[in-house]
């Protein structure tokens, strides 16, 4: 079994294995990149490593690697506003279910509890999402929610409107002094959507997304260089510039759709400082996932493009 882990993250599960073997790992770690699915599995690996019983090796079939994999292993948790609820509040991760999460710790286990903290959707993935999925499965690893009716599990990065102030502060002290043999991994899109207390407390690595490449931004930073910027004037030419480039580029619309939040994203990263212009991205990145679901609906490509370039006019 090979694939992203060894062309891609070598380094860095290196790294964390050194950390592991001189017991050195901190127990609580923050990944923080665009591919959360592939935190995801980073955060399994991790998992895996630290819960083999023979030599950890990437092949191992050991019973706590299988179980890691399949996703089905007591001591790995996946905790999301979807997953390991203990209440109905299925909007976010909820201060009754951290609180919930955190009594079990008072129990002694053989293994090494490992809680992997995301936000987390069952929805049809996107032409992008299924390829990260498809690299994930090739490592052999499951989703927490397999087989569904509605669709496919599917990760992102924590914030604030999923994990607010009061659930991650009910953590701070178990992340500070932690019982021995339990690790917290939070994934993220960017530390800073998480609280101040959480990031001081604990170790931040940065993923990659290795096929960043598979974006194509070229066409947006052509026809939206001025962005946030956007006059009525050019609402028409825009909607009419997106779909000649979907016909041309035999792009779906959300992959089109998908490489304009990704482009607003790459914005917003060298715009950090710029308080203003990082709440409009965000804004519009959201939007942007209502303008997929038009698709969904079988609503028309020219009128979903028409309705987004009025909404980016102002109108
Ligand atoms: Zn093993």
């Amino acid at each position: 079994m090979s694939g992203i882990f060894e062309k891609h993250y070598d380094y860095l599960l290196n790294y964390l294995e050194g950390a592991i073997q001189k017991d050195h790992l901190s127990p609580s770690i923050i990944l923080e990149g665009s591919d959360v699915l592939t935190q995801y599995a980073l955060a399994l690996e991790i998992a895996r490593r630290l819960n083999c019983i023979e030599d950890g090796n990437k092949d191992c079939r050991c019973r706590n690697c299988n179980w890691i994999r399949e996703n089905k292993h007591p001591a790995v948790n996946t905790v999301s506003k979807i997953d390991n609820k203990t209440d109905d509040k299925m909007t976010v991760i909820s201060e009754e279910q951290v609180k919930n999460i955190l009594d079990t710790l008072i129990n002694p286990s053989d293994f090494h509890r490992v809680f992997i903290f995301c936000d987390a959707q069952i929805k049809p993935p996107t032409a992008i999402e299924e390829k990260r999925l498809n690299h994930f499965r090739v490592l052999g690893f499951n989703t927490p929610q397999e087989d569904t009716e509605k669709g496919t599990w599917y990760p992102s990065g924590l914030n604030f409107g999923c994990f607010g102030d009061t659930a991650a502060n009910s953590m701070l002290k178990s992340i500070e002094e932690p019982p021995e043999r339990v690790t917290f991994i939070f994934l993220t899109e960017n530390r800073n959507d998480l609280i101040s207390t959480v990031i001081s407390r604990s170790q931040t690595f940065i993923v990659p997304a290795f096929e960043r490449e598979e974006y194509d931004l070229s066409f947006f930073s052509q026809v939206l260089n001025n962005y946030p910027s956007f006059s009525y004037s050019e609402a028409i030419p825009f909607s009419q510039a997106l779909l000649k480039y979907q016909k041309d580029s035999g792009y779906t619309i959300f992959y089109i759709l998908d490489c304009m939040q990704q482009y607003i994203k790459e914005l917003i990263k060298s715009n950090l400082n710029n308080e203003p212009f990082v709440k409009k991205g965000y804004r519009d990145i959201e939007k942007l996932e209502e303008f997929k679901k038009m698709s969904d609906a079988f609503i028309k490509d020219n009128v979903i493009y028409e309705n987004l370039s009025l909404y980016l006019a102002g109108k």
